[in-house]
């Protein structure tokens, strides 16, 4: 007999979980994703502030799965999905390929949303990708050596100003750690500037931080990031940036522009593109987000052999969070390797079991929220410790971590503060240069706007 063939888009979350849950089925699983590796998207603010390495949080995806031997690892853009050919179009740099499949699980996740104000990007990267993270960490880096360069006050003031948009648990994260960076980490490494002198200001339109949490946490939230020297903006929309600025809108309508030569965008996530591609073909809706609206069992409508798991997926009540790309493949999965066996399939839908949120807000303090429980400080932030290491993905992986915590936790140096002018401008010029244009770089062809030299 045949075996089925599934093809899982993306290694994320939703896309690894799935393939591991299909280890024992008789299927056999090619798993397609952009990246080489399985991204722990949760500590890429770490990597982004000098204390993680990035392979530290994005093992390769192949050496994760290497024992599974009924997985496939492609690597490639899917740029194209035919649900009625059960067909999946994917291309590696100019490598262009079509795979077929029985069963399609798409966790292609989200990206980020400026909220029709795309130009954003170029000022302040979001924080989605290992690309992301080390573009943030460069232009962290950068501002303080340009600070501790210049004689103008002005100018110094206004590179020692960092600004992140977005109070959720990745802003409330990174604000934290730029606060440590500027007041722990780089103390007295500078002749002409006092690192700790940096200002740090989030900014959200809502009325309080880390609005999931609820509002006696976001209230303790905002004032463990106060004391931490973190300021504060809320019930404020920001409406415009460049390179120099940030301007918001506040609630009673003044506008305030804000000098800050770095920005991080934090706010707002849109589905993937390929959500557009299946809702067109099968007549799914897309929410506000962009994320397709799926059936109970996460299956598209008309075509039960393909399913959308993950941030991708909008089902009510389950969170863009881990846990519901985790728990939504393993449901998934779990249907699949029913009907691969010849047992019947279950009819019941999807259930989400919330297992709590949770966020760092500096050294030692966390917030946690399981269910009615609420915690705070040092013992939350044991917890999300101990949490964060178990979801790791494998030994080494986890060795690496909490060494660098060790590190970074006890005396306050970061070990990863390697920064590159490629990490710094290299989306900015590629963005330039035009999509595929990698295949002609590499054959020393025009890259598109003009001809490619060697820097000296
Ligand atoms: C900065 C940050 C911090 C977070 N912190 C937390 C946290 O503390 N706790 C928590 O529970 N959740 C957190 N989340 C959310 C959590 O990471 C996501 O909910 C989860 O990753 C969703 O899993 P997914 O598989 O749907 O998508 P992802 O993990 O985003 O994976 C998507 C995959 O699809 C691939 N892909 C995308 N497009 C294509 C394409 N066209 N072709 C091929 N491959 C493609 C990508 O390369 C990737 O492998 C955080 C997210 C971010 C960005």
């Amino acid at each position: 007999m045949t075996r089925l063939h599934v093809v899982i888009v993306g290694s994320g979350f939703g896309g690894l979980f799935a393939a591991k849950a299909l280890r024992d089925a008789p299927v056999d699983v090619t798993l397609i994703a952009k990246t080489t590796h399985h991204l722990f998207q949760p500590l890429l603010y770490q990597v982004a502030t000098g204390i993680l390495s990035e392979g530290a949080i994005a093992p390769s995806t192949r050496e994760v799965l290497k024992h599974q031997r009924n997985v496939k690892v492609v690597t490639g853009l899917v740029t194209g999905v035919d649900v009625d050919a059960r067909t999946v179009r994917h291309r590696f740099h100019d490598a262009e390929s079509t795979t077929r499949y029985d069963h399609l699980i798409v966790a292609a996740g989200a990206g980020q949303s400026y909220f029709g104000n795309d130009r954003f990007a170029t000022f302040a990267p979001g924080m989605k990708s290992i690309d992301d993270a080390l573009e943030l960490r460069a232009r962290i880096f950068w501002a303080f050596e340009r600070a501790e360069i210049t004689a103008d006050p002005a100018e110094r003031e206004r590179l020692l100003t960092f600004v992140v948009v977005g109070a959720g648990p990745t802003g409330v994260e990174m604000a934290g750690q730029i606060r440590e960076l500027a007041s722990r980490t780089l103390k007295g490494q500078f002749r002409a500037i006092d690192s700790t002198s940096a200002r740090v200001v989030l900014i959200d339109g809502a009325s309080q931080v880390l609005p999931p949490f609820g509002a006696s946490l976001g209230r303790k939230t905002k004032r463990s990031l106060e004391r931490a020297g973190v300021e504060v903006v809320l019930d404020s929309i920001v409406t415009d940036m460049d390179a120099e600025s940030v301007t918001y809108r506040r609630k009673d309508g003044e506008t305030v522009r804000l000098e800050a030569a770095s920005k991080v965008w934090a706010a707002g996530v849109q589905g993937n593109d390929l959500g557009k591609t299946l809702a067109e073909q099968t007549g799914a809706e897309l929410d506000r987000s962009g994320r397709v609206v799926v059936q109970p069992d996460l299956t598209l409508p008309g075509h039960p052999e393909v399913t959308v798991v993950g941030d991708l997926a909008f089902v009510p009540g389950v969170p863009g969070v881990a846990q519901g790309a985790i728990q939504g493949a393993r449901y998934v999965a779990g249907r699949i390797a029913d009907l691969a066996a010849g047992r019947p399939v279950a009819a019941d839908p999807f259930v989400y079991k919330d297992k709590g949120s949770m966020a760092t807000i500096s050294k030692y303090a966390a917030v946690v929220k399981v269910g009615k429980l609420e915690v705070t400080g040092f013992v939350a932030w044991v917890m999300w410790l101990a949490l964060h290491l178990l979801y790791i993905a494998g030994f080494k992986g986890r060795v690496t971590t909490l060494l660098h915590w060790a590190i970074s936790f006890l005396s306050n140096g970061r070990t990863e503060r390697v920064t590159t002018n490629q990490q710094l401008v290299g989306r900015l010029a590629l963005e330039q240069l035009g999509q595929g244009v990698t295949g002609r770089l590499l054959r020393g062809e025009t890259g598109g706007t003009g001809e490619v030299r060697r820097t000296p």
